[in-house]
Order: structure tokens, then sequence, then C-alpha cells
């Protein structure tokens, strides 16, 4: 090998900048396409005490991917999810329960802690070190070239890909680096998570109580334990989170009715900061953006990271596809081709969550009464309440 060669930096088929659970399921997914990965992602920050649900083809998207198996001993099943109107407004809606059954599945998912996630998708990247290599570092520069982007490190190496993916978050480098812009908004709220023991069964349902301020919703997350995510405006949430654990334990088993009986707060609490915002574009030249990276939105009806593993899954299925054509894996071309397959439904679902977190918040009386008709129709009319559960897990 002369000189010069052996001063290029390695090739690989796409680099993944991020180590969350969108950077990690998405090195799992190209590597299992059979791409040769490179996952540029910094050792673990802070704990993550929230909890996801994941819906529909989520958990199925695990398990081909062999992840499942480490996680299903610790999630706990989703069968009811139910809506009630704590508003207290004039046009109130009814409560409204949704079943699983009802559309023919056993389960709409499973709920599972995101340290569990993160464990299991990370251990999944270990059990590939032939096709993944992992670099830990932080990325900082993007250089584009005919054959493939230079990645700088912050650990001084370099890399090169032929597809780029930025999973790294809502601040991402490389999106930024790609030059796509965000158009971003924020709301007057903030998320208080913790989780809780209560004194009776949640029968595996969910329960979102629609307040004024925004949903406060309780997720089964164990036996007589359920993950709390409480979005409230930044006041009354530095208030609750100032409180002791007796008194927070108290507060929240009283808005929440008494429906899952005494509660205790049984973990640390968080606070997350809640904002919209979408990539103006998807892909630009090798880059494509997934997860937080591409789009951020409330946590309402658990929609971010099914949103995120549908990213990943038409990647992988561009990335199979070519192989299947037998044409050279075309970084270029995958990016441009993810583009244009997830447009729709990234917009549909920012736009649909962001629509129903403003028809809270508002004072505006048309938007509140169209919003009870529709908790109305959803109640009533068995066809409009199926495709209900089927648009929240992630039909299209
Ligand atoms: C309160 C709350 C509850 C939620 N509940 C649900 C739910 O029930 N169901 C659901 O589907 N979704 C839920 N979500 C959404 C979900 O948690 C997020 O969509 C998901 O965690 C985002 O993952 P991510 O990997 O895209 O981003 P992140 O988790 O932010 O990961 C980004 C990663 O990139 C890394 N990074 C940053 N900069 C660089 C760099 N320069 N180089 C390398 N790496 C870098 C960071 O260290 C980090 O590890 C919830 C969100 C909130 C706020």
């Amino acid at each position: 090998m002369s000189e010069a060669q052996s001063d290029e930096p390695p090739h690989f088929d796409a680099a993944v900048v991020g180590g969350g659970p969108a950077g990690l399921a998405a090195a799992i997914a190209l590597g299992d396409a059979g791409l040769r990965v490179a996952l540029v992602a910094p050792a673990p920050g802070v704990d993550d005490w929230r909890t996801t649900a994941l819906l529909g083809g989520s958990v199925d998207f695990l398990a081909r991917h062999g992840i499942w198996d480490g996680l299903a001993a610790v999630a706990a099943p989703l069968r009811r999810m139910r809506l009630v109107d704590a508003t207290g407004r004039l046009f109130r809606a009814p409560d409204v329960a949704f079943d699983a059954r009802e559309i023919g599945r056993e389960l709409f998912g499973y709920n599972v802690a995101n340290g569990a996630l993160v464990a299991a998708l990370s251990k999944g990247i270990a059990q590939r070190d032939n096709r993944i290599v992992r670099f830990e570092a932080l990325f900082q520069t993007l250089d584009h070239r005919g054959t493939g982007d230079i990645l700088r490190l912050s650990s001084g190496e370099t890399l090169s890909a032929a597809l780029v993916i930025a999973a790294d978050g809502r601040k991402s480098g490389v999106r930024q680096a790609a030059g796509i812009d965000v158009k971003s908004w924020s709301y007057p709220q903030e998320a208080l998570v913790l989780s809780l023991t209560h004194g009776e069964p949640h029968r595996d349902a969910s329960v979102e109580f629609h307040t004024k301020a925004g949903p406060f919703t309780l997720v089964p997350h164990g036996e007589r334990r359920s993950s709390l995510v409480w979005m409230d405006r930044r006041e009354v949430i530095e208030h609750m989170n100032g409180l002791d654990d007796a008194a927070l334990s108290a507060e929240i088993e009283r808005r929440a009715g008494s429906v899952l009986g005494k509660m205790t707060i049984d973990s640390p609490r968080q606070r997350w900061p809640i904002s919209g915002f979408q990539a103006q574009r998807l892909a630009a030249g090798r880059v494509a953006l997934v997860g937080e990276a591409a789009h951020g939105i409330p946590p309402i009806g658990a929609q971010g990271f099914n949103l995120t593993l549908r990213d990943v899954e038409v990647l992988r299925e561009i990335v199979a596809s070519s192989a299947e054509d037998g044409r050279a894996f075309d970084g270029v071309v995958a990016a441009k081709r993810y583009a244009q397959a997830r447009r729709f439904d990234i917009i549909g679902h920012v736009t649909g969550v962001d629509l129903l977190n403003r028809s809270l918040l508002t004072g505006f009386l048309p938007v509140q009464a169209a919003r009870a008709a529709g908790l109305w129709l959803a109640r009533d009319v068995g066809p409009f309440r199926r495709f209900l559960m089927r648009l929240g897990l992630g039909a299209r």
C-alpha cells in the first residue's frame, strides 16, 4: 500500500451519528441490511428515567432484529387506553376508551424503561462488531467528497461514509453541517416524569387525563406500578417538583381522581422541556435525518419514538431493495428516496400532535367545541374510533 493510500480515512457504507435510541436502532437496521456501519456515539450521559410506549410495528421491528428478547421480561403490556376530559370546560368531551381487541390485536404494544431500551439496543450493537464499528466520540465536522463525506470526530479520528445518518437529537450538529434549517415552535409547558406504585391494579390500561394545561398520563410500568408524564405550565411543574415525595404522591393521586388508589413515588424525578420542530428537509446530499434530528413533538399519545422507528425501517427497506436490484449502494440516492418516502407520515404526525396539544391549551371556544365533538365521535362511532386507533399505531 502506498503512503498516500494509508492516509485515507477508513470508509464505511454508512455513518450513524448519535447514541440515543434512534442512532442505535438505525445502526442495527442498516448493519442487518448488509451495510458496513460506523456508529459515532459518545458514552451515555445523564440517566433517562422516561419510559417509552412501543406501539404497533415498533415491537415487531425490535423482534426482527433480535432486540426484543432482552426487553420482553421488563416490558408492560398495553391493552387499553383511556382518555379522560379533565379540562372542566364548557364544552366537556366524554371519556373515551380504546381497546386493542377492537382492531383485531391482543395489545397496542408495551411500555419499557428508556434505560432498558438503550441497554438492549447497545447490546445488539456489540453483538454486531463484525459490521458495526463504534467510535466513542462526538461528531465535529463534515466535508463533502466525491465518493463519501468525511466526518471528523472529537477524538481526532476521521472516517468517510457513502451515507450519513443524523441521529444526534434535537440540536443535531450533522443537520447544521448539512445546511438543513429547522422550523421550531414553543409551548408554555414542561413535563415532569417519574414512576410510582399504586394500590389498585391498572389492568394493562393507560389513562390520559386531558387538562387545560396539557395531558397528565399514567402508563403501566409493572405490577401495580405506572410511569407518569405530567405536562403542565412551567411554573406549576417547578412548584410540584419542589414538593417532597409524600406531598407530590398525594397531589398526583388527587389529580388522577384516585383511579389507581394510593400512590407512592418510587423513582427519581426528571423535568423535560416541551417543544415542537421539524427539519425543513429530511435529506441533503449524503445526509439523512432520523429521530429527533428530524422531528420533535410533545409526548402525547406516545408517538415520538414510534415515528422514529418508522424512519429507520424505511431506510432499511431502501437499502435492502437496492441490494435486491443488484445495484451498488449509492448514499445520495438512498438519502433522496428516504426523504420522499418519509415526508407525509412525519408532517402528518407533527401537525396532528401539535393541534391536539393546542386544542387543550386554547381558550378559543370553537376549537374547544371541535375537540369535544371529535371525542364524542370517537366514543360513539366505531369506524371512526378504529380509524383513530390505527392512526395512533402508525398506519399510513
Ligand atoms: C417526557 C417524554 C416522554 C416520551 N414518551 C414517549 C413514548 O411513550 N413513546 C414514544 O414513542 N416516544 C416518546 N417520547 C419521545 C422519545 O423519547 C424521543 O423521540 C426519543 O428519545 C428521541 O431519541 P433520539 O435518539 O432521536 O434523540 P436523543 O435521545 O436526544 O439522542 C441523541 C443522541 O445524540 C448524541 N449526540 C448529540 N450530539 C452529538 C454529536 N455531536 N456527536 C455524536 N453524538 C451526538 C447525544 O449524546 C444523544 O445520545 C417521549 C419524549 C418525552 C420528552
